[in-house]
């Protein structure tokens, strides 16, 4: 017979397991321990009274330190937001409560998401729980790190160029990120407001599936949020009524591919032909130029929106201790930012500037539609691109810290889906010598459904080996209650979410 846990004893369980693999990891800048037992003991409270409870009743959920959670600290992994409190709840984090989560603490991450191995956080590096000597990928490294080491049931994170995709490919997680304007930004941390966007990190399709419906639609207070129609949302799917058409980019498969990595994206690839899908071999002509436009619009961003962190509003501040303002503004901006980020917004600076202006961040702009078109025409003969996420696995730790160039050459195979404004899945596929791989599914805009129809599929052959658990028996309990009312809305949704208090 099957232990029934009550949801004091399921969060104490995940909360042991921090204590017990967090030391070596640093997935968390900070956990909520007291917090999150006292809300356990509402939930429980709320169940033997037989209270209706929310969608994600108990369920816990890491956030990203760059997303706004009221009255709590959110540093964006930087000194100089070091004591912030945020004083509202971004938008997504608001709605994930709205529906019974329990915020379990924040993850750690490059600072203010510039970076891909969470190497550029103030509060030292995040390591792989598939082997500590590896980077997480980032910049949403310590998501990714919490969610595969079973330290939360999954997390949000953000992803601008890679962030969710790149991070969740190298620890084995599924990470999603939307289309642009498909979940709100209110409340993220801004870098690179044209390209970012909030997404779940998780050990299932499935679980990202309902953390994305959860968090998703328009938003009066983020004027870029779409309204997502419902049709989008119970559309029917094309497995069951046509053959699936999958594009095979050639720009996605070139020399610098780690050649395992090819071997085992293509297989892949070939079983779901085998299967029955039609797959063709097309051509993203502009992609070559994917990573010099978007190391350009974002860094222009960048000195644009970081810009308010003055010493004057936020955090950090040299204030009593400079000569006069323009000094305290620069004693702040130095002390306050790391290396990459003041990298960053020189690089953005010099790109906005009179002069450059048209020969860079004009140019890069023209690149991005010309990027932005070539999806466009590809999508009127394939419904999927199937590329890997990373043109390798997880590095070592330290390996790439003094070479940039080689440390954007990461985001190489994401970033021209945030230029395009396309959603994409990382989906585990196996491992190649210990460690995961990531298989990346891109689609149309508003199409994440069709997403998670393909990438449950692969999941089923490929997750690490191993099929997703079942709920423990808490879980189930709580979602019986839920059942009637949420499956009239979307059947067959819960039951894979993985909540493994082991
Ligand atoms: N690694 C990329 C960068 O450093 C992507 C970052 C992100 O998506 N936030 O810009």
């Amino acid at each position: 017979m099957k232990k029934q846990l009550s949801c004091q004893e399921l969060v104490k369980s995940y909360l042991d397991k921090i204590k017990k693999d967090d030391g070596k990891i640093h997935a968390f800048l900070e956990v909520w321990s007291d917090e999150v037992m006292a809300k356990a003991k509402k939930v429980d409270a709320k169940i033997a009274k037989k209270e209706k409870i929310g969608l994600l009743e108990g369920i816990l959920i890491a956030l990203k330190d760059n997303l706004l959670y009221k009255n709590h600290l959110a540093s964006s992994g930087s000194k100089i937001l070091e004591k912030y409190i945020a004083s509202y709840s971004a938008t997504a984090v608001k709605k994930l409560e709205d529906v019974g989560a329990i915020f379990i603490g924040r993850t750690n991450m490059d600072e203010f998401a510039m970076g891909s191995s969470t190497e550029n956080s103030a509060y030292g590096p995040t390591k792989n729980p598939r082997d500590l000597s590896q980077v997480t990928g980032g910049s949403s490294g310590g998501s990714a790190a919490a969610v595969t080491a079973k330290m939360c049931v999954a997390a949000l994170g953000s992803d601008t160029g890679g962030s969710i995709r790149q991070p969740a490919a190298f620890c084995g997680a599924v990470g999603l990120k939307p289309t642009y304007s498909a979940v709100s930004r209110y409340g993220l941390m801004a870098m690179s407001s044209s390209l970012d966007q909030i997404g779940p990190l998780a050990n299932t399709v499935e679980d990202a599936e309902i953390i994305f419906n959860a968090i998703k639609g328009r938003d009066a207070k983020d004027a870029t949020s779409s309204v997502i129609a419902r049709s989008e949302a119970t559309k029917q799917s094309r497995f069951r009524n046509d053959k699936i058409k999958i594009g095979i980019p050639k720009e996605y498969f070139v020399s610098g591919l780690d050649p395992q990595i090819k071997q085992n994206i293509l297989a892949t690839v070939a079983k779901l032909e085998k299967d029955g899908a039609e797959v063709k071999k097309i051509s993203l002509p502009h992609t070559d130029y994917a990573l010099a436009a978007y190391y350009l619009i974002m860094p222009a961003e960048v000195s644009s929106n970081l810009a308010r962190f003055d010493g004057v509003k936020y955090g950090l501040s040299s204030r009593g201790k400079a000569k006069n303002l323009l000094e305290m503004y620069n004693q702040t901006r130095a002390n306050g930012f790391g290396a990459e980020a003041k990298r960053r917004i020189i690089l953005g600076t010099f790109a906005l500037s009179a002069g450059y202006y048209d020969a860079y961040y004009k140019k890069a702009r023209q690149t991005q539609e010309i990027i932005k078109q070539d999806f466009v025409k590809t999508f009127k003969d394939v419904d999927y691109l199937i590329t890997p996420t990373t043109p390798t696995t997880a590095f070592k730790l330290g390996e790439r810290t003094d070479d940039p160039l080689t440390m954007y050459l990461s985001d190489i195979f994401t970033v021209s889906v945030n230029l395009a404004g396309l959603p994409a899945i990382s989906i585990p596929n196996g491992l190649i010598n210990g460690l995961p791989v990531g298989l990346q599914i891109i689609s149309r805009p508003f199409e994440e459904n069709n997403l998670f129809e393909l990438g449950k599929i692969i999941e089923t052959t490929h997750y690490l080996n191993k099929k997703p658990r079942r709920l423990p028996a808490f879980t189930r309990r709580l979602i019986i209650a839920t059942l009637g009312r949420f499956f009239a809305l979307c059947p067959n949704s819960w039951p894979a979410i993985n909540c493994s208090a082991n």
